[in-house]
């Protein structure tokens, strides 16, 4: 089998994570279907569904913790939803609050929009020892950005890149958009550059996807809004990669780039299909059990019920060990690390790990072991759906589920 062509070297996963989600946003962007309910603006007051936010997801963030058994927690990531549109104080006290549970966290990302990220927040972060900043920039392109309803224009973007880099001594990452329409190849070239010119040394580059029930899907539907063609996505993906790798960082996930020691440590996690819990409305995590299937908890995407009642509404899912070895391998071959052969095999038994070695030798353009782990080549990464489809099928064919699921799972 040859070599990975992808680069294997870079972190590994830490341990178990601590998530937690922000469901307000300023306003809500045409292509997104998250779980989040536009605020309008701050609301700040004591008493308020801001406050009364910070209060309920705290107090489930601890319950859970104590009720999984998970922890003591590597990672700590605040997401949303638009974090930053706490006011100052209230993000201080859930930061705050959120280092006492994860008191030895090695990385504390908190998710910030340039609309709302001023110096008070990012104080907020300092003080409560966030080490991390995900900025979602998405374009410096007004056409793009208005094109899509996002709040913040490029010129508000670059007053936030601005401000990182004179003030916040932490990680920056930042996540920009391939596909918007209206974008062009050089423009989103351009703000990769101003992203690593403000210190970024990650950056996620996110293909727009279109959500049935979004208000983008429906002028898209009506012909209103052209998205970019095949050849336009293709030219501008080469034109923010080549951007990236000058700066030497490498694709170490199908969406993400980093400098070596940059990458995302919560999302290693995830991708190694490790532990963690999830807080706040829609958030959901994840327990291992011992006969290799996974325990999941998911709490109700309603914020409403969630300030009444945050455990009301959750969902308990238990996936069977075949399914639980099919995502495994899903989740791992979009990583340049890829899946571990020896930890593949403590978790799911010989046979699986066989099964995926063979596997693996099958599709010599998408899959190479190497270092006793099996990873996507280069170009594994930009094929991979097709490749997992073709997984799919041979599991089901050589394990049928009677044979491998255990029953209750708990
Ligand atoms: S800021 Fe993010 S979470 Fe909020 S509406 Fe826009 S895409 Fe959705």
């Amino acid at each position: 089998m040859p070599a990975t062509g992808a680069v294997r070297a870079g972190r590994r996963p830490v341990g178990a994570g601590l998530y937690v989600h922000v469901p307000f946003c300023a306003s809500k962007c045409a292509y997104c279907d998250f779980a989040s309910v536009p605020s309008g603006s701050i609301d700040a007051g004591a008493g308020g569904r801001h406050e009364r936010f910070v209060d309920a997801v705290l107090g489930r963030a601890r319950d859970l913790a104590r009720e999984e058994g998970i922890g003591p927690f590597a990672t700590v990531y605040v997401g949303g939803g638009t974090p930053t549109l706490l006011a100052p104080a209230q993000l201080g006290r859930l930061l705050g609050g959120l280092r006492a549970l994860a008191p030895g966290a090695e990385e504390f990302t908190v998710e910030a929009n340039p609309e709302s990220l001023d110096a008070g927040r990012l104080s907020a972060m300092e003080d409560s020892g966030a080490t991390r900043v995900s900025l979602g920039v998405q374009s410096l392109e007004d056409a793009a950005l208005s094109a899509v309803g996002r709040r913040a224009s490029a010129a508000d973007a670059r007053g936030a890149l601005d401000l990182i880099a004179a003030r916040w001594k932490g990680a920056l990452s930042v996540d920009l958009m391939e596909s918007l329409p209206g974008g062009t190849p050089e423009g989103l070239a351009l703000s990769a550059k101003e992203a690593l010119a403000a210190g970024a040394k990650h950056v996620s580059l996110y293909e727009l996807t279109l959500e049935e029930t979004t208000p983008l899907a429906r002028a898209v539907g009506a012909g209103t809004v052209r998205l970019p063609d095949e050849g336009l996505r293709a030219e501008t993906h080469t034109a923010v990669e080549s951007v990236l790798a000058g700066a030497a960082l490498f694709r170490y996930e199908v969406s993400n780039w980093a400098a070596r020691g940059s990458e995302c440590l919560h999302n290693l996690n995830y991708w190694a299909a490790g532990e963690w819990i999830g807080a706040g409305p829609s958030a959901a995590g994840q327990k291992r059990l011992a006969d290799g299937g996974v325990r999941r908890r998911a709490a109700s995407v309603s914020v409403e019920r969630f300030l009444a009642d945050p455990a009301a509404g959750e969902e308990i899912e238990l996936v069977a060990p075949r399914e639980a070895f099919f995502e495994a391998l899903m989740l791992g071959w979009r990583t340049a690390r890829g899946v571990d052969l020896r930890e593949l095999e403590a978790r799911f038994g010989a046979e699986a790990a066989r099964l995926a070695l063979d596997f693996a030798a099958s599709r010599p353009d998408a899959l190479a072991f190497a270092e006793g782990a099996i990873a996507p080549t280069a170009r594994g990464m930009d094929i991979l759906n097709p490749v997992l489809v073709a997984l799919g099928e041979l599991i089901g064919r050589r394990f049928p589920v009677e044979a491998v699921t255990s029953g209750n799972g708990a």
